[in-house]
């Protein structure tokens, strides 16, 4: 038998996969890395190469690979049954799951439904803010509200209230018509406006546009204090709170997407318990398993969940389904995760790894291509720019990012840049000393790419 080998793997691979978010081209040049195992916050490739997973493999890995508890979690439950489905039945590792996750998500939220991915959450918090004004007589409303640079996936219902054009435009004949409402970004802050009177200027647009739009609005959609997607950019957590209040004075519904940001990523286990600001529908995936297994859920408040509770006949039910939804295996495996959460101080853990994360960061502020350090909890973003003086991006063409990515990759850590932004986003794992290698690697690479 021959032995198998990256360049084997990769040869079969590019016969028959097509990859998700890849111009497939590329990969005439640049290597696939086919990964034979991982442990912890490291991939080892069939090569022998080992990388540090800086970035928690699309950030959904929140206890390092192969964590023992998960894995056995899953393996227990896999003695039982694998699946069944969640209409007409329903399982212990899916009741438990709810019963813990209105323990402690929000105040509010008291009603889990299921599905299999984060876009899917997104689309099941639409359909269900929608339905829920038509089941209440309210037909007229049939708009949502979003956030420039917003990410919410990439299903046409969730990539219609998201703005990040690059994953958007292509398909803009084909999405429903978002109001965009320009995002409190603190990288966009002018100098001479404080952080009080930019959150304040941004609470009164979005307080204009429902105004002018009263009625027609089922929700407002936003990733509470970080929009990764849209480039780890920033925000203060008062907007939060005041977001809050003005989607009460207009009675519309407010929608968090904690997919990203969930689960300990910002500090709190909940970005938005730093507003504080519960909302009325949350959407969770990702870090949710632990990053085993695909799941998501969308919680609701009690009164959502009423508004569709009546006789069959007066078709007022939500008869949205997907075929994995509440899947046994993936129950178990989130169980264990906020198992894990309960059993150990992550969050006060992840306070002193954070805090590392800024003293080794530190430095990278003087680095004359680079405009902004930026951090939340365990996720640091670094902006790079062409010119420092006024903040000239390099252009998208010069594909800044990939360079990073290919150098960081020769020295043993996975980053995936967002365009000019170069971020950690780490498994809750990752020691002292492997975060100071992360942005050591890091630093080398801008020097390398950018220039010092
Ligand atoms: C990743 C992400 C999604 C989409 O989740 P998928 O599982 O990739 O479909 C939605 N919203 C946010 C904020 C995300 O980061």
């Amino acid at each position: 038998m021959t032995e198998i080998t990256n360049a084997g793997l990769m040869q079969r691979d590019l016969r028959v996969l097509w990859h998700p978010c890849t111009q497939m081209k590329d990969h005439e040049q640049l290597p696939l890395i086919p990964i034979r195992r991982g442990e912890g916050v490291w991939l080892e490739d069939y090569d022998g190469n080992r990388y540090l997973d800086a970035i928690s493999s699309w950030w959904v890995n929140l206890f390092g690979h192969g964590n023992a508890r998960i894995s056995a979690a899953i393996n227990r439950q896999l003695k039982n049954l694998e699946h069944v489905l969640l209409a007409g039945f329903t399982h212990a590792p899916v009741i438990e799951l709810s019963e813990a996750l209105v323990a402690v998500a929000p105040p509010g939220l008291t009603r889990c439904f299921y599905a299999d991915n984060g876009s899917s959450a997104v689309e099941v918090a639409l359909k269900m803010s929608f339905h829920y004004w038509r089941n209440q007589g309210q037909t007229t409303r049939t708009r949502f509200v979003t956030l420039s640079n917003s990410y919410h996936g990439e299903t046409l219902g969730a990539l219609s209230v998201g703005d990040v054009a690059l994953y958007k435009d292509t398909y803009a004949p084909l999405l429903l018509r978002a109001i965009t409402v320009p995002a409190p970004d603190d990288y966009l802050r002018p100098e001479s406006l404080s952080p009080e009177k930019w959150v304040q200027e941004h609470v009164d647009k979005m307080r204009k546009i429902l105004a002018d739009h009263r009625g027609q609005v089922c929700a407002v959609i936003v990733e509470p204090l970080v929009q990764c997607a849209g480039g780890m950019r920033m925000y203060q957590p008062s907007y939060l709170r005041q977001l809050r209040a003005i989607c009460d004075d207009f009675d519309v519904h407010l929608i968090f997407d904690e997919i990203a940001v969930g689960f300990g990523r910002t500090g709190t286990m909940w970005a938005c318990d730093q507003g504080p600001a519960a909302p009325d529908i949350m959407c969770l995936s990702k870090g949710l398993t632990g990053g085993f297994l695909p799941l998501a859920v969308t919680l609701c408040r009690e009164h959502i969940y009423e508004a569709f509770y009546d006789d069959y006949a007066t078709l007022k039910a939500f008869l949205h389904s997907h075929s994995y939804t509440g899947n046994p295996l993936a129950c178990a495996a989130a169980l264990e995760t906020l198992a894990i959460f309960r059993d150990q101080d992550i969050l006060a853990a992840n306070r002193v790894l954070a805090e590392i994360m800024t003293s080794a960061s530190r430095h990278l502020l003087a680095h004359p291509h680079v405009a902004d350090v930026r951090q939340r909890g365990m996720i640091l973003a670094v902006e790079l720019v062409r010119e420092k003086s006024r903040r000239e991006p390099y252009p998208w063409q010069a594909r800044v990012g990939l360079a990073i990515y290919q150098a960081a990759l020769q020295r043993g850590v996975l980053l995936r840049p967002l365009g000019n932004v170069i971020y950690m986003l780490p498994p809750y794992v990752i020691s002292a000393d492997d975060i100071q290698f992360t942005l050591g690697v890091m630093t080398e690479c801008i020097d390398q790419v950018c220039g010092s």
